[in-house]
Parts: C-alpha cells; structure tokens; sequence
C-alpha cells in the first residue's frame, strides 16, 4: 500500500535487532486516517469471505482492526494479554512470545464472543515470527470457528511467520513488505495488497 510505504520511509527507525518502530502512527500515537485506509483496505481483500468477527491483540492491533470491522460491518474482538477482574466467564486462553518484550503472555478472550459459527479475519500490526498471529489463531481453533484469513499493516519478510502461517494453509495479506533493515535502512519488497 503506496501511502504506507511512503510513511514507514518518512517517519519509521529502524532499531537494531531487526526491529522497526513506527510509534508516531501505528503504535503509540495513531494516525486515524491512515488507519482507516488500511482497514478499508483489508476490508475490501475479504469482503466475499463472508466475515463475521474481526479479531486482533491489544493493543496495537486494535485500530486496524476497527476500521477493518466497520467497514465489514461486523464486530471487532481485541485479545486481552492480562486478565481483566471483569472477565469472570469462560475463556478461550493460549500463550504467545513476545518478539519485542522477550516476554511470554497468556491471551485470552472470552468464550462467548467466539464460536463455531464465526469466520474470523485476524488482523495484526506487524508480523516477525509468527507468534501472536499462532496464538490468535489457537483462541480461533478451541471456538471452533473458522479463520478465513490474515491481514497483517507491516510484515517483515525476513523473519519466519509468514512461512508458519501459510504452512498452516492460511491466506496472509501484507500491507508492506519488508525484505530488510539492515545498515538502519528500510528495504521493501513488493507488497500483497
Ligand atoms: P510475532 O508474534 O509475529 O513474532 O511478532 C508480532 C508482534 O510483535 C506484533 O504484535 C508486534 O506488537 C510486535 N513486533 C514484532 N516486530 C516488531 C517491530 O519490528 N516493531 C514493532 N513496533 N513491533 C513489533
């Protein structure tokens, strides 16, 4: 997608150990209109998939998420990485490592906002090695419901998830693609969508 790329060359950093940050308008302040473009965007892959629930994990995942759903016109769900006092029904749990905090977190969402009738589009902010988007999908697998697809704003294609994932025999769409950061430079390759 043009004007993302044009954005992640204009305000991204490349950080070292493989990490880009794009906190000015992905993950900490959020720029709304590009958001809803890329959730337009994701919106218009699946729109013949028949989606029923647009799930993502806090918190980055949240805002493209949200224009993905309301463009589809469907619900968006949000994984929980701590357990809320509230969430005193039954839980869909799995864990997933964190690429970024080195940390491993249970994620959770609530049983009811998930089931076997539900054909799910799991979005994320970035893809490295696959593991939030594995754990997303586990929380799919144990409601039964189906996942149609992945819709991922910023995919590093020099790490593993992609693989894992199509290996599962998922469709990923990727917004941007990046071949490589190295030498503090960002190298796209051609993108999905
Ligand atoms: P994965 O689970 O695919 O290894 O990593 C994806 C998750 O880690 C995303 O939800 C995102 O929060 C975080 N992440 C992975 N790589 C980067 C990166 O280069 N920059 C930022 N800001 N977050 C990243």
């Amino acid at each position: 997608m043009r004007e993302l790329i044009e954005r992640i060359e204009k305000d991204g950093r490349v950080l070292g150990e493989g990490v880009l940050k794009v906190d000015s308008f992905v993950t900490h302040q959020v720029d709304p209109e590009l958001m809803e473009k890329i959730g337009e965007r994701f919106a218009e892959v699946f729109k013949d998939a028949n989606i029923t629930k647009v799930v993502t994990i806090e918190a980055s995942g949240i805002a493209p998420a949200l224009y993905a759903a309301q463009t589809l016109g469907v619900p968006m769900v949000f994984a929980r990485k701590s357990k809320s006092l509230t969430m005193n029904e039954e839980l869909l749990t799995s864990s997933v490592y964190s690429f970024t905090k080195q940390v491993t977190s249970t994620i959770s969402i609530s049983r009811k906002f998930l089931s076997e009738k539900d054909n799910v589009l799991i979005i994320d902010d970035f893809l490295a090695n696959g593991q939030a988007a594995k754990g997303l999908i586990e929380l799919c697998q144990q409601a039964g419901a189906k996942v149609e697809g992945i819709g991922i704003v910023i995919e590093k294609s020099f790490q593993d998830g992609r693989e894992l994932l199509e290996e599962m025999g998922l469709k990923v769409v990727s917004l941007a693609r990046i071949a490589s950061l190295s030498n503090g430079k960002v190298e796209f390759i051609e993108e999905d969508a």
